[in-house]
């Protein structure tokens, strides 16, 4: 498998290290992440989900293996040419510390003191399943020791963006996520919040209408019913459809119209995309005003492909929605931001859980 080139590490203040682990239904993502955030080597392979969780925690042991070992020896190529130039820019000889433990994040309901995947839509068949054991079952005998912590991914990328991203500094943060679901994570005081049985920060279920759209969780108005990636482009499509509206920028591509096509023709001018993004701003400030007035948070971080429609169409309004609705006081303070850690975020979050566990 391949594993991608090392990167400058000359930032980091200790050179310990973690392994950071993205489990999804399809992919393994995995990286040695430096204390500073910086990834030095990852991979992607894959997850092999519906072959059982042995062999998802064989690949992901395996992955781990391949990443130390890469690094091991580019770690004695470095030593043994030590004054030759490379190509390894910023790297230095014995330029790692130590590896202080691995994190794991994956979608579902996680129970992190348990080290157990309690249900996950992405792994058909997963009841309890003892993750962290299989893993450690399978690392070989001088890792085979080391903490794994395990994570909700939408937590883990809370925790990346609030360690190494957009929320560096803060104490109370949500992440919110737009993607093909709305996700997110809150984190308070500086810890991730779980909520009583770990079911805590469906932010995408937040409802901004009693009795609006009905979302795929069956209840009404929910907020990833109005801003999903899919019913963001079902919403445009009704207009075009069913209000007969002209949009010269997407009628002619109606099956083919994803989140970022619609943005593209909102800013070369399209009529109804401008509307779609206008709306969609609208129902996403409802929903932070809702935050704001139940968490007071310092920041409300907003990553995912929808989130790339960017400042004009989507932040700007936002946050002019939320300082109409919100209480003064809960407003004023609020900032609105983007993450800044892209899909790298799990990673690096679960990778900083594991040091900060160490
Ligand atoms: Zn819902």
């Amino acid at each position: 498998m391949k594993v991608d080139p090392i990167k400058d590490t000359t930032q980091s203040t200790t050179n310990d290290y973690s392994v950071g682990v993205d489990l999804g239904g399809t992919q393994i993502k995995a990286g040695l992440v430096l204390d500073n955030g910086d990834i030095i080597a990852d991979l992607t392979i894959p997850s092999q989900a519906n072959d059982g969780a042995e062999v998802v925690a064989r690949n992901i042991a395996e992955a781990i293996h391949s990443l130390l070992d890469e690094i091991q020896a580019t770690d004695r190529n470095l030593n043994s040419r030590s004054n030759e130039s490379s190509n390894l820019i910023g790297r230095q000889e014995h330029v790692l510390g130590h590896l202080v433990g691995i994190g794991i994040g994956t979608p579902g309901l996680i129970i992190p003191s348990q080290g157990v995947v309690h249900f996950s839509p992405n792994f058909q068949g997963w009841r309890d399943i003892p993750l962290v054991n299989l893993v450690q079952q399978q690392l070989k005998p001088g890792i085979a020791n080391l903490p794994i912590h395990i994570e909700n991914d939408g937590n883990a990328m809370a925790y990346g963006e609030l360690r190494q991203g957009a929320g560096i500094g803060m104490n109370d943060v949500v992440c919110l996520t737009l993607g093909t679901g709305v996700g997110g994570g809150i984190i308070i005081d500086g810890q991730i919040f779980h909520g009583n049985r770990y079911v805590g920060a469906e932010l995408g279920h937040t409802i901004i209408f009693g009795d609006g759209r009905q979302c795929g969780c069956g209840n009404y108005g929910c907020l990833e019913a109005y801003v999903g990636g899919g019913q963001i482009v079902e919403r445009t499509r009704a207009k075009i459809i069913k209000e007969v509206r002209r949009s010269p920028g997407l009628e002619n591509q109606l099956r083919a119209l994803t989140p970022q096509t619609i943005a593209e023709a909102a800013v070369d001018g399209d009529p109804v995309a401008i509307e779609i993004f206008a709306e969609t701003a609208r129902y996403i400030g409802i929903a932070l005003t809702s935050f704001a007035h139940i968490l007071n948070p310092q920041m409300v971080i907003i990553g995912g492909g929808v989130a790339a429609a960017g400042e004009k169409l989507l932040f700007e309004p936002i946050r002019v929605e939320v300082q109409q609705r919100a209480m003064d006081t809960n407003a004023e303070s609020l900032q609105i931001v983007a993450a800044k850690l892209g899909n790298r975020a799990g990673l690096v979050g679960a990778a900083m859980l594991a040091q900060r566990q160490a």
